[in-house]
This record gives structure tokens, sequence and C-alpha cells, in this order.
């Protein structure tokens, strides 16, 4: 029987990656998918905004723009104004990104970013048209003291705007927070409850919502990714370190394809 989600596996290239190596990087990838024929699931690449228009032009010229999309790693949550530094969603979609990550732990803890302001950035995102792939997770003081699911259904609940949003338009990454960068990934177990706890209270938050995909993200590798990937529930990953080097990435890919 056809899957009725399909898979997604999205590389956040973080604050990493200089031009000639990018495109290099990114050749490769296109390769390895044109070579694999049909797409059998969705890849998107979440580089630096400054890699996004050399990025989408070497896609084009490899023909990996129908395969291959790209996504932004956060959007202000206005579509203009005076913000220094920032980049607003309107501007990550001319550059040719059909998606951005919000809510990453990492903007969290570097920018004090709250679920409200998460929110308001998805509505941004939405505007633009964008994909948004919204992170929650817990902390690991969180899940010591038994409170992983409460955070997590409490962040799911306040970054995600109550209007406007649909399976197509939301994507969760369920990204336990002491998993991310460490090496240490979740256990099995603990993902695909964490998974179904998430899928239950979409389904409260807003018609259809149940039918999100939801992806695991924290320490994903080819040593762990097919099993993650097998898991009830786990719709894909969002992979940070080893999105780099598509030598890494390519077997979490093909994890994927594998079990289609
Ligand atoms: C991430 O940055 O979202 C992430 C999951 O990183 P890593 O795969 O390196 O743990």
């Amino acid at each position: 029987m056809a899957r009725i989600r399909r898979r997604l596996i999205a590389g956040n290239w973080k604050m990493h990656g200089r031009l000639k190596p990018a495109v290099a990087e990114m050749r490769r990838l296109a390769a390895l998918v044109r070579r694999a024929g049909r797409s059998r699931c969705d890849i998107v690449i979440c580089p630096p905004a400054s890699l996004l228009v050399p990025l989408r032009a070497t896609l084009a010229a490899a023909g990996g723009l129908r395969r291959i999309a790209l996504g932004g790693q956060d959007c202000h949550s206005a579509d203009a104004g005076a913000h220094t530094g920032d980049i607003a969603a309107p501007m990550l979609a001319d550059a040719g990104a059909r998606f951005v990550i919000l809510g990453h732990s990492e903007r969290r803890a570097d920018h004090a970013e709250t679920d409200a302001l998460v929110r308001a950035k998805v509505q941004a995102a939405h505007r633009a048209g964008l994909i948004a792939i919204v992170c929650v997770g817990e902390n690991l003081a969180e899940r010591e003291a038994g409170a992983a699911y409460r955070v997590v259904g409490r962040a799911l609940s306040r970054s995600l705007p109550a209007s406007g949003v649909t399976a197509a338009n939301i994507v969760i990454a369920y990204e336990p927070v002491w998993a991310i960068g460490t090496g240490r990934s979740a256990e099995s177990g603990d993902i695909a409850r964490m998974h179904g706890h998430i899928r239950r209270r979409l389904g409260r938050l807003g018609p259809g919502l149940e039918a999100c995909r939801i992806l695991y993200g924290g320490s994903v590798k080819p040593a762990n990714a097919a099993e993650i990937l097998s898991l009830a529930d786990v719709d894909g990953a969002l992979v940070g370190g080893a999105s780099l080097k598509i030598a890494e990435f390519r077997p979490i890919i093909e994890a994927a394809w594998a079990i289609e």
C-alpha cells in the first residue's frame, strides 16, 4: 500500500558552507538524485541564506530543481522593515526557497525566540508561500523531570497559528535539544512515542493536521537512519552535521529510499 505521507529528508547546514565547496556538494547531491531516477522522497537543503541563489543556479544547471528543494533557516515575522541583519520570508522565496526552518532550538537559545515569536514567523512564512518546518523539543532537564510530553505539546500548540495551517504548509520537526549535535540520538521507543503524541496533539489542534509530516532530528547519521526512519509516525529526518557532506548524507537519503 502506498504511504500516505511522502518522506522528507531535510539538511540543515546551519552557519556552515562557503561558496565553492557548497556548490560542489550540491552538484554531488543533484547527481545522486538524478541517477536514482524518479524522486522517491522529498529532499530539502537549508543552507545559509547567502547560498540560496547560487545553489538554486547549481540545481537548475544540474537538472535537480524538481527533485531537491531549498529552504531558509529562519525568517523575520515582518515582510520588510528596519531590522538590520534579518531576512524576510518573501526574500527567501525570491531567492528560491520553498521551505523555512522555524523555532530551531539554536534560534530559541541564541536569540531568545519564544513560541509566540515562532508563531508570528510561521504566519510570515505562509504569507510568502513557504512551507514552515517548525521545531519543537525538550531539553535534558525537562526530559529527566518527566516533562518532555508536556513541554513538546505546549510548544506545538503555542508555535502554530490558530488558522491557515494545513498539512501541506507545515512540517513538524521533533528535535530533543540534548540530541542535537551531540552524537547521541533519542532511543527508538522514545522517538516513536513522542511522534505519536505529536500526531495526536496535531489532530486536536485543527482538522486534518494529524496528516502533517513529523520529522525526527538529533544526531541522525548513516548508522541510525534506517532504524529511525522506519519508526511509526516518523516521516523523515532533519539532519544537521551529517548533511554537510554528501558522502555522509547519501546513506541517510538511501535509507529513506530503501524503506519506501
Ligand atoms: C539540527 O541542527 O537540526 C540537527 C538535528 O543537528 P544534528 O543532526 O547535527 O544533531
